[in-house]
């Protein structure tokens, strides 16, 4: 996955917001972090320990910021933290995810079936359906093993 900066600059000019050196560090945590899901508390943590001193309320304020640019995706995974990840626009749209339920873990698979079901689900609702999120929630390999132990 690439990131462009240059066009996320273009993104923060548009709406009149600056790529303030607080914003690009926090920008960075994801940029260094593609396969993570990371919270808020996640992201004021990895700054902490490359001794950045970002306050969690501002890491709160820029996630709200970046998501409603566009530039992360929220997520909530049901586990009350929302967690954010770098949103991929060279895609065409985003993977799916799947949520262990027992140790948490976040894992994402690229399988998209769902174009046959949306276009079913189209006809049936009367409804023009432009994107989807998937979440399947279950048990990943290691926590399946020590449940059989
Ligand atoms: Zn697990
Ligand atoms: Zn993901
Ligand atoms: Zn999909």
């Amino acid at each position: 996955m690439s990131i462009d900066l240059s066009n996320l600059r273009q993104k923060f000019r548009e709406r009149d917001y600056k790529l303030t050196p607080q914003r690009q560090i926090v920008l960075q945590v994801f940029i260094d972090n593609q396969d993570k899901h990371l919270s808020a508390e996640d992201v004021h943590n990895i700054v902490r320990q490359q001794s950045n001193d970002i306050g969690l309320a501002t890491v709160y304020r820029t996630l709200e910021l970046l998501s409603e640019l566009d530039v992360l995706q929220k997520m909530d995974f049901g586990d009350g933290r929302s967690r954010y990840e770098i949103n991929e626009t060279s895609t065409p749209h985003h993977h799916h995810h799947l949520i262990c339920l027992a140790c948490g873990k976040v894992i994402e698979f690229e399988d998209d079936l769902m174009d046959e079901l949306e276009n079913v689900i189209a006809k049936n609702s009367n409804f023009t359906i432009v994107d989807h999120q998937v979440k399947f929630y279950g048990y990943c390999q290691e926590c399946r093993k020590k449940r059989e132990d």
